[in-house]
């Protein structure tokens, strides 16, 4: 989709004083040195009764204000604000921006700026660290206007708490010492105590995109850096990576990564305050995609709902908001909604600061969030629109709630027990996905330079290309890699000739093979740069083309050449992954270990499964055994135009902003999958005449229970055509849903369907089908006698080796992200039934359907862009049919894409199987993943469904009571277990481990 029709190009006159105050005088005036935008209003609403100061902030903080006013409250409280730049404080002089781009080849470097918060009078050994970057996207102005307030309000408390006469300021807090959650007092720590405990640093990570807002430059802010790319896809992570974001490749993300890591290489805690445009929710707390633990997810929770609920009390000021129980038809938005990032934003991503946060090979925080404030995008004055006092307002409420909860709720003990009443064994297959050898990044070859760097200009004469020669050591050369800068005429930073992008390609025997390009995101995102990474070049024939839709622009480039890399490329980093992982860091939480058994000893009867009440088994079938390949020919494609009076005339931009859509807005193809062929793939391609206009295509699948189209795919971009594809579809009925986002005339457009039968080669097998089916009957004895057996992903199809479901009806496919919908029909939750306790909890999203993400794809290494930067869907999930299901008396508590059971239970004998159809897959080799890959990435929700599923004890079995195995975690309080009761657990455990250990022995 395309926002163009809303951009306002061109500079928005501001001149109103902001205020900062900036000496002695001008504060005691103020009240503060950062007066709140409803500063001089009364404190009862309409107007927020949380507001600081004596006057009313007029418009946003200027960079220069920022640092003046940091510097004054410095001077102020010197025992608790450090202010500095990162090229000072570690002598380095690459530790800044890159620098907003000038019409010729210069740049204006700005420097990066950090403050830090703390009690400077207690030392640093023990004090949690927490981190708060500050809008990484320029227009996005919410973060740096709350952040910056909430550093006063810190250092302002604590200074107060000490000495009451410290500050002017200190007459308006009382009563002193001051919580931090003002809203509820009863919960918090006082400022003076959470700055003894922690270390808060504030950083600002794109001054370029701020500076070019500021009303001194006269232009509106930019979403970018200097160089046009997105510093927050620019942070690398473990799984799957989108490779035009070349992680690391910017300045800013390079300094601010190594000075956090060398302030600390393990981290508590960081929320990336970010702003939206508008969405149901005035704000969205986004939890990050990283292997979390339990004890992290635990953590991650406490921090989100107590954020929640501070913000709740916090926000109900503004006419704006309404309270959570509200129906989502009131216009109001709902205050603040947590969930995944796909369960609020409706997207996810890769290279994003809030992960690296939280990644094993960042600063590895429990916590790492990112959150989203409405009203803080372009509004902020890339429209017009600019500062608004009430929407800043919130911005600066709602972002404190976020910063005290994460100080305050760290300090605050989680439970962390995982609930396991019963003995529960869990299938150890002993499979890995590895990558033993290193491939690293060739070493310069000593004594050789690299090449001179190139300058040209790209016009209409040469067709906006430039072909050049890379040299190799034949002339004495090795370059590590170069950089391509594009400049085209600006205005202060700003051009419209940034719609188009930088393509870098080189000659391959005759035929233009692109290497790399420069991502455009979206051309609202208007700036005046681009650059592009290559590493290790070739020697031969190379040329930078610009490619776009316009023509009438003159382009500046510069060939940097290096003898580094332009970017840090791991190439291959080693590994070894596997969903096991989860079960064995679990056990640091588990109320009882989860003992892995092998399929050998359930076999042999080494094992004697009716020890255990509960088996859980995770994604496999059985161990060596591979199922045949489905084989065949795939469907015949389809193609269907649009005929006159189908075609959507009207252009209605988003469909879920109007619901339902107005007449003419969007039109069906239908078309049936037939589940006789071989169907490995199906290709949904959209195409309209003129390239100008803009459709979007959603492709959905009918339930037949509950009779509900229900969202299978989507490609919803700016292009021409629009792809969707997915892996495996299920068989059923689809239809292409187009909607008119911008398009002014009726344009016949035309819909094709493609199959294909080609899959990856299946493994060979060691197993033979009469091993399975002695495997599965022993399966089928322990739940007939009692047992709980649960199922997740793959492990589905031992329902039919079993003898309980038709091969036939259990079924893979792809989506975008793995997810449940937790309702049988499409319109009903189910939340109250067993299997779906506890997962919808105050504040949290749902996606559409009762959605919620049960695993978070990149971190597994599952793509979730295709090569163009379309949305793929490729993420594992495994079902079975809904009416075969239920026919057989089984029970459903979630769906995914409709009318198929990801969620259930299925009574057997005098036990139960349980299916949980989206939960650990194994990791995946298939995509691109320099850094490695994750054992696994379980959503909370994920872990909720797991809790539930193991909640059983088995009829008539002797109860052994277990114990807490419990992580050493500071803030645990004593588990109160008798040693006689450890000991039984330890035995059980050495007992599991005895057991894997000769297994792995005589492999
Ligand atoms: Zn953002």
């Amino acid at each position: 989709m395309m926002l163009s029709g809303l951009v306002a190009v061109g500079p928005v006159q501001r001149a109103v004083a902001t205020p900062v105050a900036v000496d002695d005088a001008t504060y005691t005036l103020f009240g503060r040195v950062f007066p709140d935008p409803h500063g001089c209003l009364p404190r009862m609403a309409p107007f927020s009764p949380w507001s600081k100061g004596n006057v009313c902030a007029a418009d946003f903080i200027l960079f220069d204000e920022m640092i003046s006013g940091l510097g004054f409250l410095q001077e102020k409280f010197p025992d608790y604000i450090d202010l500095f730049r990162l090229d000072e404080r570690y002598a380095n002089p690459d530790f800044v921006s890159a620098g907003l781009a000038t019409a010729d080849l210069s740049h204006e470097p700005n420097p990066l700026w950090t403050v830090r918060v703390t009690d400077e009078s207690v030392a640093d050994t023990n004090k949690k660290h927490f981190l708060f970057p500050l809008s990484i996207h320029g227009i996005e102005r919410a973060g740096a206007e709350g952040g910056i307030r909430a550093v006063e309000d810190l250092a302002t408390w604590a200074a107060c708490e000490r000495n009451a006469s410290a500050s002017p300021a200190c007459a308006a807090e009382s009563p002193l010492p001051h919580p931090i959650l003002e809203t509820t007092p009863d919960l918090s720590i006082t400022a003076g105590e959470a700055l003894k405990k922690a270390a808060v640093y504030f950083v600002f990570p794109n001054p370029d995109g701020w500076r070019r807002g500021d009303r001194d430059n006269g232009v509106f802010y930019q979403r970018y850096n200097g160089n046009g790319v997105d510093l927050n896809r620019d942070w690398p992570s473990l799984g799957f990576v989108f490779d035009p974001y070349t992680p690391f490749s910017e300045p800013e993300s390079r300094a601010f990564g190594d000075a956090l890591k060398q302030i600390r290489a393990k981290w508590d805690g960081g929320i990336d305050l970010h702003g939206q445009l508008i969405d149901r929710a005035f704000s969205f707390t986004l939890l990050g995609q990283g292997p979390r633990d339990f004890g992290a997810n635990q953590a991650t929770l406490d921090v989100v709902e107590g954020a929640w609920k501070d913000a709740e009390a916090r926000l109900a000021w503004s006419a704006l908001i309404k309270p959570n129980d509200a129906p989502a038809d009131d216009p109001r938005l709902y205050g603040v909604q947590w969930g995944t990032v796909w369960d609020t934003i409706g997207y996810t991503t890769t290279g994003a600061f809030g992960d690296w946060i939280g990644a094993p090979l960042g600063l590895n925080a429990d916590v790492a969030i990112d959150n989203e404030m409405s009203l803080s995008h372009i509004s902020n004055c890339g429209t017009g629109v600019c500062f608004i006092p009430e929407a800043e307002q919130l911005h600066v409420d709602g972002n404190k709630s976020l910063v005290y909860s994460l100080i305050n709720f760290s300090f605050r003990p989680e439970n962390t027990t995982f609930r396991v009443p019963g003995r529960t064994a869990y299938l150890d297959h002993s499979l890995v996905v590895q990558r033993t050898s290193v491939s690293a990044a060739k070493l310069p070859l000593l004594g050789l330079k690299p090449q001179e760097d190139i300058t040209a200009q790209l016009d209409a004469t040469n067709d906006w290309i430039h072909e050049f020669d890379v040299l190799g050591p034949a002339k004495k050369i090795f370059n590590g890699g170069f950089k391509v800068d594009v400049r085209v005429l600006n205005v202060a930073a700003v051009s419209a000739g940034a719609m188009s992008s930088t393509v870098v390609e080189r000659l391959v025997k005759g035929e233009w093979e692109v290497v790399n390009s420069y991502y455009n995101q979206d051309d609202i995102y208007l700036q005046a740069g681009q650059t592009v990474d290559v590493n290790e070049p070739e020697p031969g024939r190379w040329r930078v083309r610009i490619d776009g839709p316009e023509t009438g622009f003159i382009f500046n480039i510069g060939v940097d050449f290096r003898q580094a890399q332009a970017w840090p490329n791991p190439v291959q980093a080693p590994y070894r992954a596997t969903n096991l992982g989860f079960f064995t860091d679990l056990n640091a939480y588990a109320q009882r270990p989860f003992e892995g058994v092998t399929a050998d000893d359930i076999m042999s009867g080494a094992v004697d499964l009716s020890a255990f009440d509960s088996l859980v088994i995770a994604d496999q079938v059985l161990p060596g055994y591979v199922e045949p390949g489905r084989s065949g020919p795939a469907q015949a494609s389809i193609l269907m135009a649009g005929a006159d009076g189908s075609n959507p005339t009207y252009p209605c931009a988003s469909p879920t902003t109007i619901d339902p859509a107005p007449p003419g807005c969007e039109t069906y193809f239908e078309w049936t999958v037939d589940g006789t062929k071989n169907n490995q793939s199906m290709n949904v391609r959209l195409e309209w005449l003129t390239s100008a206009n803009d459709y979007d295509l959603y492709v959905e699948r009918f339930a037949q229970k509950g009779e509900y189209w229900t969202p299978v795919a989507q490609s919803a971009g700016g292009a021409n055509p629009e792809i969707a594809a997915l892996l495996k579809p299920v068989p059923g009925r689809y239809r292409a849903r187009v909607v008119n986002w911008a398009s002014a005339e009726p344009i016949p457009q035309e819909v094709e369907v493609t199959f294909s039968n080609e899959a990856p080669k299946p493994a060979t097998g060691s197993r033979t089908e009469a091993e399975l089916k002695a495997f599965a009957a022993r399966l089928r004895a322990f739940v007939e006698g009692g047992g709980n057996l649960i199922l997740t992903d793959g492990a589905l199809r031992l329902l039919a080796a079993m003898g309980v479901v038709d091969r036939g009806q259990i079924h893979d496919f792809s989506v975008y992200a793995g997810f449940i919908g937790f309702t049988q029909d499409g319109s009903d939750a189910t939340y109250d039934m067993p299997l779906a306790r506890n997962v919808q909890r105050p504040g949290a999203a749902e996606g559409p359907s009762h959605r919620h993400q049960t695993y978070e794809p990149v971190p597994l290494g599952f793509a979730i862009q295709d090569p163009e930067g379309g949305d793929a869907s490729t993420s594992p999930v495994w079902s079975i049919d809904q009416v075969t299901w239920e026919k057989l008396g089984g029970s459903t508590a979630g769906t995914t894409t409709g009318d198929q059971v990801t969620l259930g239970e299925l009574k057997l004998g005098k036990g139960v199987v349980k299916v949980i159809g989206a939960l650990l897959p194994m990791p995946t080799d298939r995509y691109f993943h320099p850094y490695g890959l994750a054992d696994y990435s379980v959503t909370y929700a994920g872990y909720q469904l797991l809790e539930n599923a193991v909640a059983y004890t088995a009829p008539g079995r002797t109860k052994v009571k277990g114990t807490k195995v419990v992580k050493p975690r500071p803030e645990l309080p004593a588990t109160g277990v008798s040693s006689a009761e450890a000991f039984l657990g330890t035995l059980i455990l050495a007992g599991a481990a005895a057991l894997v250990q000769w297994r792995r022995r005589n492999a």
